[in-house]
């Protein structure tokens, strides 16, 4: 930290403000979480000076032999955890891994049937805006206006009538437990393949908290930063079938080197994954999130669905006055940070939105349970009732600065 601090005092100043800002914000964004230190070690390690083009013992490079070890270290975690024929651990972002599925299954113009954007599904799952809904022919299927849930037979009715090649499942912004079974049985009567995206839950699979995806996809795709608490990255767990032309999409078809400090990363999480502590650590995500969710219902909010059996939720403010955009900013001012979030059936623009996304996975992580859920609940009510006084903003942001330094992160860090 010196010798940066020394060379380079702006881009030293800049991360010590963002290790303030982390350690004294609530963190709700359901995508993101804390790595360990043992992880952040590997991912700042010297294997982020290597070039390694192809897979472990079938390299383009001279001196590949110790990080072909780390490499065959995620792959076998990976499989061990997830119970998955073959993984490839290379992928730089989840992005990356949906594109090498797509490239694997689909021609330009093949049609893939997603769940919408606006409705919880990533731009990678046929958004205009995205090279999925450039390349290929996007139907997409949402949640039931009265549930907020996935309605399995018109995800069927749907695929009837428009023949996919490939189905994808999975979601950024779905607080239900997934029916990946139901999907399976909807690709066959077509003839589909299936792709599952568990970016956001693969935490919660890992541990056996949510259902796995793996006996039911031909292909499962997964970042590896979100619950799972790993370096930023991607991975594609596939049958062994599939593993070749998984493999040569992502090497030399989309990516170049891997980023081999990010899969000594990955290893490192992996083994983490592994632990019993991991295990209590998901639980307690599902805890918490349904503490937050029946407390903030309690306080008069509406959730998308009702509530929620995962890490995340969605507050829906439609039919008010008050749009995402403006309570995000209010939370914001509070100290605790969430993103606007559409929200199904969305009337206005995605840069304001009705909606506000929480999730659970971070702050379990430092230690706060379903007591501080209930203080997070009554804050989080205060600050959107009283979303243009910057006095009470201020005086949340103080009390939230309070309970963060009792649940201490990288506070050494600031020493
Ligand atoms: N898939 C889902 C379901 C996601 O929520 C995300 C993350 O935003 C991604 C894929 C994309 O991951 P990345 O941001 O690493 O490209």
């Amino acid at each position: 930290a010196e010798m940066l601090a020394n060379f380079d005092p702006e881009v030293a100043g800049a991360i010590r403000q963002e290790t303030e800002r982390q350690e004294y914000n609530l963190e709700f964004i359901a995508s993101e979480n804390f790595v360990s230190e043992q992880v952040m070690e590997a991912q700042g390690s010297v294997m982020t000076n290597k070039y390694a083009e192809g897979y472990p013992r079938k390299r383009f490079y001279g001196g590949c032999e110790k990080v072909d070890m780390v490499e065959d270290l995620a792959i076998a975690r990976a499989k061990e955890i997830f119970g998955a024929d073959h993984a490839n651990v290379q992928a730089h972002s989840g992005s990356q891994a949906n594109m090498a599925v797509y490239f694997a299954v689909c021609k330009p113009g093949d049609t893939v049937l997603g769940m919408d954007l606006s409705h919880g599904g990533h731009l990678t799952h046929g958004s205009p805006v995205n090279f999925s809904g450039k390349l290929y022919n996007i139907v997409s299927y949402g949640v039931d206006k009265e549930t907020g849930r996935i309605d399995y037979d018109e995800v069927e009715r749907i695929a009837l009538e428009c023949k996919p090649t490939l189905i994808v499942a999975g979601a950024s912004a779905y607080a239900r437990t997934i029916d990946f079974e139901a999907f399976r049985r909807i690709a066959d009567k077509v003839g589909a393949k299936v792709m599952v995206d568990m970016a956001h839950i693969a935490g919660l699979v890992a541990a056996g908290v949510h259902p796995s995806p793996v006996p039911h996809a031909e292909f499962v795709t997964t970042t590896t930063h979100k619950t799972l608490r790993g370096p930023r990255g991607g991975m594609v767990l596939c049958r062994e079938e599939y593993a070749k032309i998984i493999d040569s999409n992502i090497f030399p078809g989309i990516q170049g080197g891997p980023l081999m400090h990010v899969i000594a990363a990955k290893a490192v999480a992996f083994k983490e994954a592994l632990t019993p502590e991991f295990k209590a650590y998901t639980e307690q995500v599902v805890k918490n999130a349904k503490v937050l969710a029946s407390a903030l219902v309690k306080r008069g909010f509406n959730l998308v669905s009702g509530g929620t059996d995962n890490h995340l939720m969605l507050i829906d403010f439609s039919g008010s006055e008050i749009t995402g955009k403006m309570a995000s900013a209010a939370l914001e001012k509070a100290g605790i940070t969430a993103n606007k979030n559409t929200v199904p059936f969305e009337t206005r623009s995605p840069f304001v939105t009705s909606g506000i996304r929480l999730g659970t996975p971070a702050t379990t992580t430092r230690g706060l349970k379903e007591a501080e859920m209930e203080l997070v609940a009554a804050w989080i009510e205060r600050a959107i009732a009283n979303m243009d006084n910057d006095t009470v903003l201020e005086e949340i942001r103080g009390e939230v600065k309070e309970l963060c330094k009792k649940f201490p992160l990288y506070a050494h860090r600031l020493k």
